[in-house]
């Protein structure tokens, strides 16, 4: 009895009410508009984003990319929820956050959909684990986080909900904590290895989430909304945020200063930064020389404060003034008058520190030597060491070996998943439509008859490429194989397989151009059967083509899509 190879369950159909029949032009549409197009996503409001057939897939391929390297490096998978109450992110000050998804219930209790999870992990890991020898523990998850967007834009590249891999590490020591960030960070490479992208690792600062080291990743595209500079010399990578600069040797110093005050944490030291006008001025660059900084209290007050307890106190020689002047800032540079009283014992100067963001063509701070170049890029991942910064205000401690209660160290190392994919789609695109990493494309083939082709002819090359991802579009009859082919390419299908007229010979189309593996190259050696490669064919959105004889397709098909 011949095989009903219809409902074989590796056979994969085009659902025609969810791909769509209409064919559009791809070239002037946004990335994101390219995705609704082609039925990846449909967005029902601003900043919603519900997943069709296709993006699912993708979606999911990719968690598997993140889940496999996270399990390799010791991550143990879980699933928090997504409600979380009021009262922890009391306790580590953020829930005066405008982002955060606040409601009540019937009760009137408050609650958040959370946007990341530190609060209600190193609660949970303090509440489970009460010893060393629970430890080190990573852990991680895949799921949905939400963040009250004013402006939602870009579809998945900044929504309302989105998906986030999340991971938390915890340790004993100060070194345990830094061994576990190295870790996650060696998990992230091999990620962005195993996707194939090009990504770009950046010295940062650590934000909101706050800490002592922080890496970002980022996608390098003139559409992203991140600034990263990159030293010609050292080559070292860092977000504007991060990146202090050198003016050129030869600098005599800017016209014009502007000053900006702030006061310190005990209300007694009045700091004034000093800095070219125009320039934007960060004065988060001297939070190693002034730990005590309070960045929180503006200019108005901190003077305020200071005139204040200066009056109260018996002498105001109490009071020190220290001055951070910008490098760029010398004898040269018109000052703006003090708006304080001041004695020359009590006051201290800087002039060693750059506190202004770098512009491109700057010199490199960190080795003096090389010259700056500004980047624009989509940020997709990011790790922070925190040491104690949720696990103190969360107490979450352990006993160690002495039989004392000890604070744990800990890290949290996000990717965007949901931004991931968009930034994939937004960078890799081409004029024909979207083009994916094989391992995440929503199928790998898209196989094809065209009309003079025997349904016995299709459903034995069905049964030869059995294994792999395909998708068979069997709509004949409705559409044309030109409409077909340009729908499996829009949507970024890596090969194109056609069964037609030259059968046992089947044609490959090939979506992008690709670097000949050595395997590809040996096998075209010693193959014993019929094998042609047409390089640059006069076909949109095909690298190559190939005609192979049916004996070795599935190897033909194994190693382009290692290519891809
Ligand atoms: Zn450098």
């Amino acid at each position: 009895m011949p095989l009903n190879l219809s409902w074989r369950p590796n056979m994969r159909f085009y659902s025609t009410s969810l791909q769509g029949s209409k064919l559009f032009s791809v070239k002037d549409l946004t990335t994101h508009d390219m995705l609704l197009q082609s039925r990846f996503i449909y967005q029902p409001a601003a900043g919603i984003v519900h997943w069709l057939p296709l993006g699912l897939r993708t979606y999911k391929k990719l968690q598997n990319v993140i889940r496999k390297r996270m399990d390799q490096a010791g991550g143990l998978e879980m699933e928090l929820s997504s409600l979380s109450s009021k009262h922890l992110w009391e306790r580590t000050k953020r829930w005066d956050n405008n982002e955060l998804f606040k409601f009540k219930d019937s009760k009137d209790r408050d609650y958040c959909l959370v946007p990341t999870c530190e609060e209600e992990i190193t609660n949970l890991v303090g509440d489970l684990c009460s010893s060393y020898k629970d430890l080190p523990l990573l852990v991680y998850q895949i799921s949905r986080k939400y963040r009250d967007e004013l402006r939602p834009r870009g579809g998945l590249l900044r929504g309302r909900e989105f998906l986030m891999k999340d991971a938390y590490s915890f340790d004993l020591t100060k070194e345990d904590g830094l061994k576990s960030y190295d870790n996650v960070n060696e998990a992230y490479r091999r990620i962005f290895q195993d996707l194939k992208l090009p990504v770009t690792v950046a010295n940062a600062d650590s934000g909101s989430i706050g800490g002592d080291l922080s890496l970002e990743y980022h996608l390098i595209h003139e559409s992203g909304e991140d600034i990263l500079f990159r030293c010609n010399s050292c080559q070292t990578v860092s977000n504007v945020e991060k990146c202090q600069s050198l003016p050129d040797k030869q600098f005599k110093g800017v016209q014009e200063a502007e000053c900006q005050y702030f006061i310190n944490k005990d209300r007694n030291t009045l700091i004034i930064m000093y800095y070219p006008k125009g320039r934007k001025l960060n004065p988060q660059y001297v939070k190693d020389e002034i730990p005590d900084i309070d960045f929180s209290i503006d200019e108005e007050m901190a003077l305020t404060l200071f005139k204040n307890e200066s009056e109260e106190s018996s002498s105001f020689l109490v009071k020190e003034i220290i001055r951070v002047i910008d490098p760029r800032v010398t004898s040269n540079t018109n000052m703006p008058d003090l708006k304080v009283l001041y004695h020359r014992n009590s006051m201290f100067t800087f002039t060693d520190i750059p506190i202004v963001e770098a512009i491109a063509g700057e010199r490199c701070y960190e080795c003096e030597k090389g010259t700056l170049s500004e980047h624009t890029a989509i940020e997709v991942g990011h790790t922070f060491y925190l040491d104690k910064k949720y696990s103190s205000p969360l107490d979450c401690t352990v006993v160690n070996e002495q039989n004392e209660q000890t604070t744990v160290y800990m890290g949290c190392y996000g990717i965007g998943v949901s931004r991931l994919i968009a930034a994939i789609a937004q960078t890799s695109r081409d004029e024909v439509g979207l083009t994916w990493p094989q391992i995440i494309a929503p199928y790998q083939i898209t196989l094809l008859s065209n009309k003079t082709s025997s349904k016995k002819n299709l459903d034995t090359v069905t049964e030869i490429l059995s294994s792999f991802d395909v998708q068979v579009d069997n709509r004949d009859g409705k559409f044309s194989m030109g409409h077909k082919l340009k729908q499996s390419k829009v949507a970024g299908i890596p090969l194109q397989i056609i069964v037609g007229k030259h059968f046992p010979l089947i044609e490959i189309e090939v979506r992008t151009p690709i670097q000949h593996s050595q395997e590809l190259k040996d096998l075209y050696k010693r193959k014993t059967w019929d094998w042609e490669i047409q390089e640059s064919p006069q076909t949109a959105g095909c690298s190559e083509k190939h005609l192979v004889h049916l004996t070795g397709l599935a190897q033909v098909v194994d190693v382009l899509l290692e290519c891809l």
